[in-house]
């Protein structure tokens, strides 16, 4: 059963960012560029993509870290701009996000809203929900091993209250032996709590087993989005098949397979009309004239595809 509500909590509409670089800034690499997605409240929605599609850009837009050039966030239908308790990031080096100076207490005390008045046992309450006592309070990060300290960030952000939990790559950078710990803590207070998540991670056995949808990113851009289950098993884009040929994870198989062939991009001046062309089997003339958009794949169906030639996957 899915756990996809039809109440839209955010909406991200038409959102660029282009980084200048070099001399004077003249070149640009387009790491977001036109990206549109609707996120519904309660669900996990997975971001998967190789290694500098854009995931974490598009993750930092929607918390509100960076400004988008182009485009807005809306959140349950307001615009969102700059930092809003309500949307939190966890990133994948909890050492980057957690001031070393600080003691836990203090961390999570801060995020707590002005108007709490009882912080001392909010925050010992918080941190029994991600599984923390109250002697870890008087800690600094360093005296906490990766796993503590991840937790510690996820404390933070319900001390926030948040509502959408933006989830970069939160266990890739942990010791095998405790991702499934701090998955199944992510799980369990999703069931209590109801949050939303947005789970960019690159591993597609972890992506098959903690999301709802999966959008699958290409230099930039979305090229394939719907419920896990049907973009697994029957994907509609020959990127994503060729993601799902070269994982080595438990996930269903598709009947066909892309063997993976070539290296992303240049993002600062890529292909014409369809990005993926210059790697994919099924490239033909039009594919470098016309750009494809994302289109569902039948009439009122919740899985789109940014391809010329789906029908033919
Ligand atoms: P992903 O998370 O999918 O690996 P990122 O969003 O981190 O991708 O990066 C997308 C592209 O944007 C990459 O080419 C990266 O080098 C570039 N990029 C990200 N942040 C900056 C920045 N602050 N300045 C310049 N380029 C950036
Ligand atoms: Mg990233």
């Amino acid at each position: 059963m899915s756990r996809v509500s039809s109440t839209k909590i955010l909406e991200v509409l038409n959102v660029y960012k282009y980084f200048p670089i070099g001399f004077l800034g003249k070149k640009q690499v387009k790491a977001v560029d036109n990206v549109s997605i609707e996120v519904y409240e309660g669900e996990t929605l997975a971001l998967v993509g190789e290694s500098g599609s854009g995931k974490t850009t598009l993750g930092r837009i929607i918390a509100g870290l960076i400004k988008p050039d182009r485009g807005v966030v809306r959140y349950r239908g307001r615009p969102v701009s700059g930092i809003s308790r309500k949307i939190q990031m966890i990133f994948q080096n909890p050492d980057s996000s957690l001031d070393p100076r600080m003691q836990v207490f203090d961390i999570v005390a801060e995020a707590l809203p002005q108007d709490v008045e009882n912080r001392f046992e909010e925050v010992a309450k918080t941190l029994e929900l991600v599984g923390l006592n109250p002697g870890h309070m008087a800690k600094y990060p360093h005296e906490l091993s990766g796993g503590e300290k991840q937790r510690v960030a996820i404390a933070r952000a319900i001390a926030s209250r948040a509502e959408i939990f933006i989830l970069d790559e939160p266990v890739s950078a942990l010791d095998a032996s405790i991702r499934a710990q701090i998955l199944n803590l992510l799980i369990d207070l999703q069931r209590r709590y109801g949050y939303t998540y947005i789970l960019i991670d690159h591993d597609l056995g972890r992506v098959w087993h903690m999301s709802d949808r999966v959008a699958i990113m290409y230099a930039g851009k979305i090229v394939e989005i719907g419920e896990t289950e049907r973009v697994f098993k029957q994907p509609k884009h020959p990127y994503t098949l060729m993601l799902l040929t070269s994982s080595t994870s438990e996930i269903p198989r598709p009947e066909k397979s892309i063997q993976p062939f070539g290296e992303p991009p240049s993002l600062i001046d890529p292909p014409s009309g369809c990005r993926f062309r210059t790697r994919c089997p099924l490239a033909s003339d039009i594919c470098s004239r016309q750009e494809p958009v994302l289109e569902a794949i039948e009439k009122g169906s919740s899985h789109y595809s940014a391809c010329h030639f789906w029908k033919e996957l």
